[in-house]
């Protein structure tokens, strides 16, 4: 698409506050997004778009919120009430194929079910914790990448009795400051259920950092948070350049584990199995949101020289 009809495109787009009128989102719906405007991150944008849509579509045909509460909730209860779902949208489809589709809701929506009451979640033994931080030299967090500490790994192993407690940084990353407190620091199992074919081997243990681990929390989407970049607490010069706004935490992760390996336009091999990666402004006169981020290693990180700061800076910029 030429510059010439994106331009076209921003001037048909209607105002942003007109979305309330209906002719204009009508009108909105119809447009196609211009190549331009998707082309950074376009996957997961696109992906957490979709899934989060199915996300409502499902939950909308049978609530997974009731089964979560309801004790006598099964996969077989749910898909009952899918089949009925099913007759009443679909009244001239084959039993067959109305079968299969109550079937698949219903596994869905239940391991929707074990999601959010936590069941699904097995403690590791210390064999397994072994053999996670056995499986690289050195360990490290499954989402950014970073390297773990040896006094984290001694606590995580259960070698130190009591665990030792992890001294904070002086330096941190301004853009994700990790370190301001010690739970950043320590290593934690994520549990990452398996998607293709439903499950049913249960969760798929990985090490991830402690700031990752928590930031991550029960969020699915890039969508999941909040729309606008954080305010940040205080503004700041970086690179000659005053900010005030910081990169969502969720969306530095997201897009980390989406991407997993450095987008340096001249190509580089690093990936987050075997180095940090960092998350950095495309542009600095741009807002930190997704479509002005990138995933770089240490090596080629735009941001490299500034992006370490006394922790005090860190946190009066972000307001904590
Ligand atoms: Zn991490
Ligand atoms: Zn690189």
């Amino acid at each position: 698409m030429s510059l010439a009809s994106l331009t076209q495109f921003i001037h048909q787009a209607p105002d942003f506050e007109a979305v309330w009128q209906f002719p204009e989102l009508q009108r909105l719906t119809n447009l196609r997004l211009p190549d331009a405007v998707t082309s950074v991150n376009e996957q997961v944008l696109r992906a957490d778009a979709s899934s989060m849509w199915l996300r409502w579509y499902l939950a909308g045909l049978s609530s997974p919120q009731r089964w979560t509460l309801d004790k006598s909730a099964s996969e077989a209860a749910i898909y009952v009430e899918a089949i009925s779902r099913a007759g009443s949208l679909f009244p001239n489809e084959s039993a067959n194929d109305k079968e299969a589709f109550a079937k698949i809701v219903a596994r869905v929506l239940m391991q929707e079910v074990h999601r959010r009451r936590g069941t699904a979640r097995t403690a590791p033994t210390r064999l397994i914790k072994q053999n996670l931080i056995a499986a690289a030299t050195p360990p490290r967090c499954w989402m950014c990448g970073y390297a773990f500490r040896s006094d984290a790994i001694s606590n995580f192993l259960g070698a130190n009795k009591p665990p030792v407690s992890l001294v904070l940084p002086k330096i941190v990353d301004l853009f994700r400051p990790r370190g301001l407190i010690e739970r950043d620091l320590q290593i934690e199992v994520d549990h990452i259920i398996p998607v293709a074919g439903g499950g049913g081997a249960g969760s798929n243990f990985a090490l991830a950092c402690g700031w990752c681990n928590s930031h991550k929390g029960a969020r699915l989407s890039i969508y999941d948070t909040g729309v606008d970049p954080k305010p940040a607490a205080q503004g700041f010069v970086f690179s000659g350049t005053t900010l005030h706004e910081l990169p969502r935490m969720f969306w530095t992760i997201r897009l980390l584990t989406v991407r997993q390996k450095c987008e340096h336009v001249g190509g580089c091999t690093a990936t987050t199995q075997n180095h940090e990666m960092f998350v950095a402004l495309r542009d600095l006169r741009g807002s930190p949101n997704p479509s002005n981020l990138g995933v770089y290693c240490a090596a080629h990180d735009p941001h490299v020289s500034e992006r370490f700061v006394d922790e005090s800076r860190a946190r009066r910029i972000w307001g904590n």
